[in-house]
C-alpha cells in the first residue's frame, strides 16, 4: 500500500543562513564588506526566483504587457517567458521587486 503524500514543499529554504553564508563565500572570495552583501543578495534572489516561478506564463504573450507579437526570450532563470524588447527592463525589474518581497517575507533585511 502506498501512502500517498500531500504536495507540500519539503524544502523550504532558510535565506536568513543562505544570505549570510553567502557572505562569508564573498568575503572568502576577497570581496569588500559593501559588495559581498550586494553580491550575497543577488545570489539570494537568484535562489528565490528558481524556487518561486512566475506563474503558468504564455509562450504567446509578452510576460510583461500581455500583448503579442515581436516577442524576445526573457532571461528567467530556468523559465520560458517571452516579452517585448521594451518590456524586458521593466519586467526584470518587476522580477527583482517580487524577489525581494519574497525574501523580505522569509526574514532577510532587503534595502528598498
Ligand atoms: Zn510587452
Amino acid at each position: 500500500m502506498s501512502v500517498i503524500r500531500p504536495s507540500v514543499k519539503t524544502t523550504s529554504v532558510d535565506y536568513v543562513s543562505l544570505h549570510d553564508r553567502e557572505i562569508e563565500k564573498c568575503l572568502a572570495e576577497g570581496l569588500p564588506q559593501a559588495r559581498a552583501a550586494l553580491m550575497a543578495m543577488v545570489r539570494c534572489k537568484i535562489e528565490w526566483i528558481k524556487r518561486n516561478p512566475i506563474p503558468r506564463p504564455s509562450p504567446l504573450e509578452c510576460a510583461y504587457c500581455g500583448k503579442r507579437k515581436n516577442l524576445i526570450p526573457a532571461p528567467s532563470l530556468g523559465q520560458m517567458v517571452m516579452v517585448h524588447d521594451e518590456c524586458l527592463v521593466p519586467f526584470m525589474a518587476a522580477v527583482s521587486d517580487r524577489a525581494e518581497m519574497g525574501l523580505r517575507e522569509a526574514g532577510l533585511e532587503v534595502e528598498p
